[in-house]
């Protein structure tokens, strides 16, 4: 017997029909891309993205083609994705970090047949145009005033692309399981492999993260998502904002420490998230210009493991309180918040620093669990680790055009390739990429562990740890350090400061200083770089063993 409640699809158009709708005066503020600050309302919002989707049909796009998008945070961005799905067209987000022929391959792959992109990529686009055959036209996100002279094919302003239709017009209808929305993982090896979101897994997810032990996320709220769109649809926070009625700043192009600053401090914004290298670099310019953060209620740091001393310093000398949170670009992309629950809501400085070095537990509509390496169940008692594995409605079943990825298993479990544990309360922790934990004779030491401990230092701005060749132990750990601004610190005081924190066995075998560590298109340190950059490296001790 079927129950007898009405049929709502979830589609993502519904939530931007309910900002305007409920919260229609709800201001969108961003950083353009031209330079001003610009101002626009969720009621506004709405009827721009009406008229891009009246434009992309008026243009023979239709439901099912791919719109791929280059852009960072704006209005216009949101405005592109609402119109995008609003006639079941799917936003495909490419991130501009990536090398050019990355961007090439995924644009291929996807066959994107419109590309939207901000003035920042033209240049860009320039150069790798005549290898995209399937882009018909690009849309440049900027009025006529500022278009560039370009020879992009059928280029054109947006502001004059949407100016020609009046925006009266329907959304589409069409099934909760069509696809919305499409992103490649950044993939160390191997090709980017692409992630199809649908209406249904977007507006379930965004359900799932503003919930009060997620990101608990209100219309008092005022939501600066510095995590880009194309970093896992900026984490969902512009579907969770507009769901909520959320006033929302975005922060166009700049992401440097004082422009983040800036936006925090002129808006007075209430929540915002990011990894941890966008926090670190607002934390020194704290530090060098004594800036305060007193309508700051809640930072979301995931991405990468947020160091204990970026925590540590948010919450004791800020008074933000830190979220420390994972996830991935296949799981839309929340995986576990590190919310205090009960049984920890009295804990105070160390005690809860331990709990929030955590990685959490996740919301409704994510399970989650450890096993071995032959798929036996482990314990949850904060000690084993084991292959972390996902299911949900959020989370991917399969790679787009790749049929049978072994990552995706038969029992309907994700293995995310990350090592974790599980404590008795069911919160996770990330020991490791599976790809980058230390295998010193037989066991494994944890690269997050040894790089928390170092930039816990401080001198230490940010520290990598990888494994390298050791005649006797397989691997042995090297830690690379790069040290705050015109510091001076010496292996023996890293390596001093690490003693009697970790297990004996853990400790560096070296230490070695650079003045950059270099990170991957999502913010991530670069280990398959800097291993391999290490390849031939000599521990101290090493020649002895041979
Ligand atoms: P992406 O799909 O680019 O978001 O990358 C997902 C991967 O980032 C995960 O599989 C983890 O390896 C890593 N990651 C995300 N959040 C965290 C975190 N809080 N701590 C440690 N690793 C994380």
């Amino acid at each position: 017997m079927l129950g007898l409640m009405q049929d709502w699809p979830l589609l993502m158009h519904r939530i931007i029909d309910h900002a305007a709708t409920f919260h229609g005066a709800r201001k969108v503020i961003t950083r353009s891309v031209e330079g001003p600050f610009h101002t626009t309302d969720y009621a506004q919002l709405r009827g721009r993205s009406l008229k891009v989707a009246q434009r992309l049909t008026k243009d023979g796009i239709k439901l099912g083609d791919r719109v791929a998008t280059l852009a960072w945070n704006t209005w216009r961005h949101m405005e592109a994705w609402y119109g995008i799905t609003g006639i079941g067209a799917i936003y495909h987000t490419v991130n501009p970090r990536l090398f050019p022929e990355q961007i090439v391959w995924i644009v291929n792959h996807a066959e994107d047949r419109v590309l939207i992109a901000d003035l920042t990529f033209v240049p860009l686009l320039e150069k790798i145009a005549d290898k995209l055959p399937s882009i018909e036209r690009y849309i440049i996100l900027t009025d006529a005033a500022h278009m560039p002279k370009t020879a992009l094919k059928n280029a054109v302003a947006y502001e004059q692309w949407i100016g020609a239709v009046d925006g009266d017009f329907g959304w589409a209808a069409f099934d909760e399981n069509t696809a919305a929305g499409m992103c490649y993982t950044s993939g160390t090896t191997g090709h980017p492999k692409g992630v199809l979101y649908s209406h249904r897994s977007n507006v379930l997810h965004s359900m799932m993260a503003m919930a009060p032990d997620a990101m608990a996320a209100s219309s008092r709220d005022t939501i600066l998502p510095v995590v880009p769109m194309f970093h896992a649809n900026c984490w969902g926070l512009a579907l969770t904002a507009p769901m909520v009625g959320a006033t929302l700043v975005m922060p166009g192009g700049k992401m440097d420490g004082a422009s983040i600053y800036e936006l925090l401090d002129t808006f007075k914004v209430t929540f915002t998230a990011a990894v941890p290298t966008i926090w670190l670099m607002l934390l020194q310019d704290l530090e060098k210009t004594g800036g305060k953060l007193p309508h700051l209620k809640r930072v979301v740091i995931g991405g990468s493991a947020c160091p204990r001393a970026m925590t540590k310093t948010f919450q004791e000398i800020y008074g933000v309180e830190v979220i420390h949170a994972w996830g991935m670009t296949e799981m839309s992309p929340l995986g576990s918040l590190c919310t205090m629950k009960p049984e920890h809501a009295t804990l105070e400085g160390d005690a809860k620093l331990d709990i929030q070095m955590k990685q959490g537990h996740p919301p409704f509509g994510v399970e989650m669990n450890i096993t071995d390496d032959e798929g036996h169940d482990l314990p949850w008692d904060g000690k084993k680790f084991g292959r972390l594995k996902v299911r949900g409605p959020a989370v991917a079943r399969s790679y787009y055009k790749v049929d049978n990825d072994p990552v995706f298993e038969v029992s309907g479990w994700f293995d995310t390739g990350d090592v974790a544990t599980m404590d008795p309360h069911g919160y996770m922790q990330i020991t490791d990429r599976a790809k980058d934990v230390i295998k010193s004779c037989g066991e494994w030491i944890s690269t997050i562990d040894l790089e928390n401990l170092a930039v816990g230092h401080p001198k230490v701005a940010e520290a990598a740890a990888i494994g390298v060749k050791h005649p006797k132990w397989d691997e042995r750990p090297l830690l690379v350090i790069v040290l705050k601004k015109g510091e001076v610190a010496s292996k023996e005081d890293i390596l001093a400061f690490m003693q009697d924190k970790v297990a004996k066995w853990w400790m560096p075998d070296d230490v070695v200083f650079v003045d950059e560590i270099p990170h991957t298109a999502t913010g991530k340190i670069q280990k398959i770089t800097l291993r391999q950059q290490f390849k031939d490296y000599r521990l101290p001790g090493a020649q002895a063993a041979e």
